[in-house]
C-alpha cells in the first residue's frame, strides 16, 4: 500500500477553515455581513471571554427555511453565486458559501432562524453543530431573523488556538471589525454586549459622521471634515470623513477603507492617505478616516484573500493619486476657511491719508509698521487725488482685507485672518506658487539660451543617464550636451534657473533619475516632471531671511489663495499654520 491517502473530509475542511478564520474577529465579520447581506435593520452581537468563549449575532433580516439552516453548513453553500461569471457583479458580501461551514468545522454553533415571510405564529427552527455534525435540531419559537452562537472556538484545533493573541490584542481586532461595519452602515442600529454587559447601542443615523459619535474619542469624531467628494471619468468617486489636521493618533486603528461598501486592508491606499496629510501631520501620527471608493465592479478584484479583506486594482496608482488629492483639497478647504475675508470690523478704512502714504520701501522690516499700513493698496498708484473710497462693497471684494501683521524672522508672514493667526512660511509658500504655475504652463516652459553655457561636472554613469531622458530637458526648456566624460555643458535654461541653481539643480535631477531608472516608464514621467518642477519651485523661490516688502507679501498671499495644494509645499512641509484665537485664550486662561 502507498503512503499516500486523502484525508478526511472533516479534517480537510478544518484546514480549510484557516484560511478564512484565523481569530474570533473573523467570525464576527463572517456574521455580520451574512446579516447585512440578509437586509438587517438591527443587529445585536453578544461577545464573551475575547470571543474565545461566545461569539454570538442576532438579526433581523431575511431569516432561512428549515432546508437552507441545515443547508448553510455544507461547504460551497451558498444562496449568493451560481457561476463564477457571476463574481464582477455581486453586491453581496459572501458569496463563497465557506464561512458557516468553516466556522461550524472548529467550534460548537447554534443556529436559530425563522423566515420574515412566516407567520407570528409559526415556528422556526433550531440547529445544533459541533465539528462538523448536526447534534440536534429542533422546533423553536423566536422571531424572525436570524441568531448565530459560536462557542468555544478552536475547540478542537488546539495549535490554532494556540495563536490567538494576546485578550486586548483580539479585542481590539473584533472592535476594528465592528466599528468598520458600523461606519459603512450608519442607517442600522448595533448593540454590542461584553460579558452580558452592554457596551455599545448606535442608533441608526444618516452618515458616517454621526455614526463616528457613538464609535470614536470625542475628540476625534467631533473634528472630522467631510471629504471633497472627487468622481472622475472612470467613474471612480471617494467620499467619507477624514480628521482635520489637529487631531491625530498614534496608530492606525482609525483609519478605514471600504470599497464598494465593503470593508479592506490596503497598505497603498494607507500610504496615499498619508500622503495627502504629508507636512500637516506629525511623525509617526495618524488620522481618522472612513472613505469609501466606489468603482466599477470590473475594475477592482475582491476574491484575492479567502477572508476578502484584500482587494486589487485593475488601475491603482489612478485610485491612489485621487484619494490622496481628496484629501488635500479637503484640508486646504479648511485652511481656506481661516483665510476667508476678514469680517467688517477688520475692514480697514481708506482715508485719503493712507492712499497718500508713501510707497512701501522694499527692504523696510514690517513689524512695526504695517499695522498703519493695511489700508488696501490703492489701485492706481498714479492717480493720488482719487475721491476717498466709500463703497464698502468694493472694500469687501478686496483681497487686503486680511491683516498682514508683518514678517517675523525675516521667514514667516503673520497675518490675522478671522478668529485666527495664520502664519504662512513665506519659502515654503512661495515655492508652492511657482509649482503651480509651472505646472499649469507645462507646453509653454521656455528655456532662453544661455550667453554663458554652463559648464557642469557628473559622473559619467549619471550623464549616461541623463541622455536617455533627454527628451524631458527639453521639454523643462534645458537644453545641454556631454562634453567628454564627466562633463555636460547647457545651452539653455528657464530663467528662475541660473547660476549656482542651475548647477546644483542639474546635479540632483542627475541623482535622482539615477535612483529611479527603473521605475515604470509612465509613472517615472509623471515622478520626473514632478520632480524637476519641485526643483526649480525651490531654487527659485524666495527664501527664509529675504526680507519682503509689504507688497511682496501682498502679492504672495494673493498668488497663494489662487493656487491648488496651497496648504503644502513641494517638499511635503506645510506652507501654513493656523492658530485659532481659542488657542490663545486657553494659554493666557481668559475662558
Ligand atoms: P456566503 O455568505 O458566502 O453565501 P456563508 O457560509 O456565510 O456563505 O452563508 C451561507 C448561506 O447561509 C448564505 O448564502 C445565506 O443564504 C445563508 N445565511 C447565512 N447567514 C444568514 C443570516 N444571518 N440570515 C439569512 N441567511 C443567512
Ligand atoms: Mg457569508
Amino acid at each position: 500500500m502507498g503512503l499516500i491517502h486523502l484525508l478526511p473530509p472533516h479534517e480537510a475542511l478544518k484546514i480549510a477553515a484557516g484560511e478564512v478564520i484565523e481569530r474570533p474577529a473573523h467570525v464576527l465579520k463572517e456574521l455580520l455581513e451574512n446579516s447585512l447581506d440578509a437586509g438587517a435593520t438591527t443587529i445585536d452581537i453578544f461577545i464573551e471571554d475575547f470571543g474565545k468563549c461566545l461569539i454570538r449575532v442576532a438579526d433581523n433580516g431575511s431569516g432561512m427555511s428549515a432546508e437552507d439552516a441545515e443547508f448553510c453548513f455544507v461547504s460551497h453553500a451558498t444562496s449568493k453565486l451560481h457561476h463564477l461569471d457571476d463574481l464582477e457583479h455581486v453586491a453581496s458580501y459572501g458569496f463563497r458559501g465557506e464561512a458557516l461551514a468553516s466556522i461550524a468545522a472548529i467550534s460548537k454553533v447554534t443556529l436559530t432562524t425563522k423566515l420574515q415571510s412566516a407567520a407570528a405564529d409559526d415556528l422556526g427552527i433550531a440547529i445544533e453543530y459541533s465539528g462538523v455534525e448536526v447534534q440536534k435540531r429542533s422546533q423553536a419559537s423566536c422571531g424572525c431573523g436570524t441568531d448565530i452562537s459560536v462557542r468555544d472556538l478552536f475547540f478542537n484545533t488546539p495549535v490554532r488556538k494556540k495563536f490567538l493573541k494576546r485578550d486586548e490584542t483580539e479585542w481590539n481586532a473584533l472592535q476594528t471589525i465592528l466599528h468598520a461595519v458600523c461606519l459603512s452602515h450608519p442607517g442600522v442600529h448595533f448593540k454590542l454586549y461584553r460579558d452580558g454587559m452592554c457596551v455599545l447601542n448606535a442608533p441608526g443615523v444618516a452618515h458616517e459622521r454621526e455614526r463616528a459619535l457613538a464609535l470614536w474619542d470625542s475628540d476625534v469624531a467631533k473634528n472630522l471634515l467631510p471629504m471633497h467628494p472627487l468622481a472622475d471619468d472612470a467613474k471612480i468617486s471617494i467620499n467619507g470623513s477624514i480628521s482635520s489636521p489637529q487631531i491625530w493618533r498614534y496608530g492606525r486603528h482609525y483609519i478605514n477603507f471600504f470599497v464598494n461598501g465593503r470593508w479592506v486592508r490596503n497598505s497603498e491606499l494607507s500610504k496615499a492617505l498619508l500622503k495627502g496629510y504629508a507636512g500637516v501631520l506629525p511623525d509617526k501620527c495618524f488620522p481618522a478616516a472612513a472613505v469609501f471608493i466606489t468603482l466599477d465592479r470590473s475594475q477592482v478584484d475582491v476574491n484575492v484573500h479567502p477572508k476578502k479583506e484584500e482587494v486589487r486594482f485593475v488601475q491603482p496608482g489612478v485610485v491612489q493619486a485621487m484619494l490622496t488629492s481628496a484629501v488635500k483639497k479637503t484640508l486646504e478647504q479648511r485652511i481656506t476657511q481661516a483665510l476667508a475675508p476678514m469680517p467688517s470690523r477688520f475692514t480697514p478704512i481708506v482715508t485719503a491719508a493712507s492712499m497718500s502714504a508713501p510707497p512701501l520701501h522694499d527692504a523696510m522690516p514690517y513689524f512695526a509698521q504695517v499695522r498703519y499700513q493695511s489700508a488696501p493698496v490703492v489701485q492706481n498708484q498714479v492717480n493720488v487725488a482719487m475721491p476717498i473710497v466709500h463703497d464698502q462693497a468694493k472694500i469687501e471684494q478686496s483681497t487686503e482685507k486680511r491683516l498682514i501683521i508683518g514678517q517675523l524672522f525675516a521667514t514667516y508672514i503673520v497675518v490675522e485672518k478671522d478668529d485666527a493667526v495664520v502664519i504662512i512660511d513665506q519659502h515654503a509658500a512661495h515655492e508652492r506658487v511657482i509649482y503651480e504655475k509651472i505646472k499649469k504652463n507645462y507646453d509653454i516652459q521656455h528655456g532662453i539660451d544661455l550667453l554663458f553655457p554652463e559648464l557642469i561636472t557628473l559622473d559619467a554613469d549619471m550623464i549616461g543617464e541623463m541622455l536617455k531622458h533627454k527628451d524631458f530637458f527639453t521639454r523643462q526648456g534645458i537644453a545641454f550636451d556631454v562634453i567628454g566624460d564627466e562633463k555636460i555643458v547647457v545651452r539653455s535654461a528657464p530663467p528662475q534657473l541660473r547660476g549656482d541653481s542651475l548647477a546644483s539643480f542639474i546635479q540632483d535631477v542627475a541623482v535622482f533619475i539615477g535612483e529611479h531608472a527603473t521605475l515604470q516608464h509612465d509613472l517615472f514621467a509623471q515622478t520626473f516632471n514632478e520632480y524637476i518642477h519641485a526643483q526649480i519651485s525651490c531654487k527659485s523661490a524666495i527664501k527664509a531671511g529675504d526680507v519682503l516688502s509689504h507688497e511682496q507679501m501682498v502679492k504672495l498671499l494673493d498668488d497663494l489663495e489662487a493656487v491648488d495644494n496651497r496648504f503644502i509645499c513641494v517638499h511635503g512641509r506645510p506652507t501654513m499654520w493656523c492658530i485659532e484665537k481659542n488657542e490663545f485664550e486657553k494659554k493666557f486662561r481668559r475662558t
